[in-house]
Parts: C-alpha cells; sequence; structure tokens
C-alpha cells in the first residue's frame, strides 16, 4: 500500500556553496528558513507507526547548529530513525569534522548522508569528505556518500571507494544519481552531457516521501521541482493539518499514476493520445527531469486533465488490484518495471 514511509524537512535553503547543479538553487543569499519551534510541532505531528525515517537536510542543514541538535533529538524520542544530508563543507581540517560529529553523536544521529561530487568539489575538497566520512565511520554512525554524475563526470561510486580505501561490499553506502537538469542545473548546465545509463521509470519517492520545504511548503516528494501545485500537498503548511494534506495526495490519480508507473508514461501517453510534442525517452535525464517537462510545459500541462479524465479509474484500479496483492509497494512497483526503465543511449545509438 502506498503511504508515507518517510519524511524529510528541507531546514533552509541557504548554502555555504552554490553548485552549478543545485535542484534547490541553494546558496549563501537564499534566506529561506523554518523555524525551530515549527520544525519540532512538524515532528510531533508525524505518523511514527508509519514514517519510519526522517530526514534533515535543504540547503545545508549544519548551518542550524545547536537547533539541529535539538530536531535531531526530538525526532530520537519519537523512536524515528534520523538522517542529517550534507555537503562535509565543515571538515577540512580533521578536528572540525570530529567536532561536529561528535554534536551529531550525542543529539543521536543515525545517518549521516554526504552530498558530493565533481560539482560540489569547486567549493569543497574530498579532503573534507575523508575526514568527514572517518570521524562519522568512527562515532558508529550509518555514512552514506551520494555522487550525482554526468557524462564527463570524474567522481564515480568505484572512485571513491578506491579513494576511500574501501572494499567493494563496503558497509558505507556509496550511490551514484545521474544528473537531472532541474533547478540551477537548467541554466548553468544547459549543454550537460547526460550520463548514458540511468532508469526513467516509477517514481519510488512520490507520495511515500513527503517533505516539508524550507518555504513551509508540504510536498508530496522530496521537492526537486517545488514550484509545482501539483506536487504541493499544504501550500501554508500547519502540522495540525498534516494527516489530512497527506490523504489527500494519497486520494490523487496524477500523483499514483507518477508512482505507478513514472512521470515519462504520463509524457509518453500525452504524447501518443494527443499528439503532443515530447522527447525521446534517452533525452531525459531522469524522473525529476521528466516530471519538469510534463509541468512546466505549458502545452503538455494542458492536456493534464483530459489525459486523467481518460487514466483516472484504471490507475486507482490498478493501485487497488495490486494493493490486494501485497505489490503495491515502492521496491516492487520498481521491479516490476525494472527492465522498461532502462536507458541506454549509447548502447542503442551502438545498435542502431
Ligand atoms: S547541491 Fe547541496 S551543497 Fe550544493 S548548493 Fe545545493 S544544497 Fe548546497
Ligand atoms: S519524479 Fe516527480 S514526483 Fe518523483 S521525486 Fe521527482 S519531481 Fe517528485
Amino acid at each position: 500500500m502506498i503511504f508515507p514511509r518517510s519524511f524529510a524537512i528541507h531546514v533552509t535553503y541557504t548554502c555555504p556553496l552554490a553548485c552549478a547543479h543545485c535542484c534547490f538553487s541553494s546558496s549563501p543569499a537564499n534566506k529561506d528558513r523554518l523555524d525551530i519551534e515549527h520544525i519540532l510541532s512538524t515532528l510531533d505531528a508525524l505518523d511514527a507507526e508509519t514514517i519510519k525515517m526522517v530526514a534533515f537536510t535543504g540547503g545545508e542543514p549544519l548551518l542550524l547548529g545547536d537547533q539541529l541538535m535539538r530536531a535531531i533529538r526530538r525526532a530520537k524520542d519519537r523512536g524515528l530513525t534520523t538522517r542529517v544530508v550534507t555537503s562535509a563543507y565543515f571538515g577540512r581540517q580533521p578536528k572540525h569534522a570530529a567536532r561536529i560529529v561528535d554534536q551529531l553523536t550525542a543529539a543521536g544521529l543515525d545517518e549521516l548522508s554526504i552530498s558530493w561530487d565533481d560539482f560540489h568539489e569547486e567549493f569543497v575538497p574530498f579532503d573534507a569528505v575523508i575526514n568527514t566520512f572517518k570521524a562519522a565511520r568512527a562515532a558508529g554512525m550509518t555514512v552514506a556518500i551520494n555522487t550525482v554524475q554526468a557524462a564527463d563526470s570524474k567522481w564515480s561510486r568505484a572512485r571513491l571507494l578506491d579513494e576511500l580505501g574501501e572494499p567493494e561490499d563496503s558497509d558505507a553506502i556509496l550511490s551514484e544519481s545521474p544528473l537531472n537538469k532541474t533547478g540551477r542545473a537548467r541554466t548553468e548546465l544547459e549543454d550537460a552531457q547526460l550520463r548514458p545509463e540511468r532508469t526513467v521509470g516509477p517514481c519510488p519517492y512520490v507520495l511515500t516521501g513527503p517533505t516539508l520545504s524550507a518555504r513551509n511548503k508540504l510536498l508530496a516528494c522530496c521537492g526537486v521541482i517545488q514550484e509545482t501545485p501539483e506536487l504541493v500537498l499544504d501550500p501554508d503548511f500547519h502540522p495540525a493539518n498534516l494527516e489530512e494534506a497527506i490523504q489527500r495526495g494519497m486520494d490523487d490519480p496524477l500523483l499514483n499514476w507518477i508512482y505507478l508507473r513514472g512521470p515519462y508514461a504520463v509524457l509518453a501517453y500525452i504524447g501518443t493520445e494527443f499528439g503532443a510534442a515530447v522527447p525521446a525517452r534517452e533525452d531525459v535525464g531522469g524522473n525529476c527531469e521528466a516530471c519538469h517537462i510534463l509541468f512546466h510545459t505549458p502545452e503538455i500541462r494542458a492536456l493534464i486533465p483530459a489525459a486523467l479524465e481518460r487514466q483516472q479509474d484504471a490507475i486507482m484500479g490498478e493501485l487497488r488490484l495490486l494493493d490486494a496483492l501485497g505489490l503495491a509497494g515502492p521496491t516492487e512497483i520498481m521491479s516490476m518495471w525494472a527492465e522498461e526503465s532502462r536507458v541506454h543511449p549509447a548502447a542503442l545509438e551502438a545498435a542502431e
């Protein structure tokens, strides 16, 4: 069944960095920030029976200092697993990395997730990642590093493993995501070449991982294209309305369509049924880029109501059926469409 399994809070969009690929257009100049009492009330409102993990992200959440530690403590008191997503900008000196990790450990943090790649390297040296990685490992935290990749990226999971001296089966979570041209990347990386291997299929985050944005909007997913009314569950969020807003999302056939098949499938349907010009799947960087095209191309967006009119009964019927069979979880849906979701433009070109 679809229900929120995790919850993200974008505590601020201020960031000491201004990475070219930042989907939130964060920078030192961005002042969007949630009030700490509002964050704590939101944590109190989460249903800890279903929401198992809360991620504090941004922007740079560590800019909140002691307020972030209070939020982590409150989430732990509620029985939630906690994650902080950071660029490790503070870790240039081992002692600075250790000091921040000590504070996070004292607050009870479970997972430190480092976002770092070619784009971050312009601002944060790899030494800061190593120092922070080692300090967090020594403190017994789960450590993750996610690296965003374009076609010519120098950093990859394999290189990270190598330079960190970690084995292939390291218990650190090292992952790669393809560059999506959303946020600042739409202008600053307009000409970047996409990584050949990627997936464009069902979205496992919509409805399962809602987010409170630093502009106080409750979003249906991780908020990569948050200025999109269709993905906003509550434009002026109040914790007392959390359950009702989430239920609205779960009843929304468009969000369920994106969950079951992905935004590219909605685009493709509109292209086939109504003759709209939609890009080929291999020209789309990923699901969030497909969502951006769907919701921010006026002539395509205008056709969404007509597409829903024809498809909504089938979508909701399919969901009920999968739910009855115990196959409506994100992992089951993703594996059901795994083969169709793969995009290998390089391989396609070679075959032509
Ligand atoms: S990608 Fe992350 S580290 Fe870079 S500007 Fe955006 S929020 Fe900051
Ligand atoms: S694909 Fe769309 S719904 Fe899913 S996370 Fe990206 S923007 Fe959100």
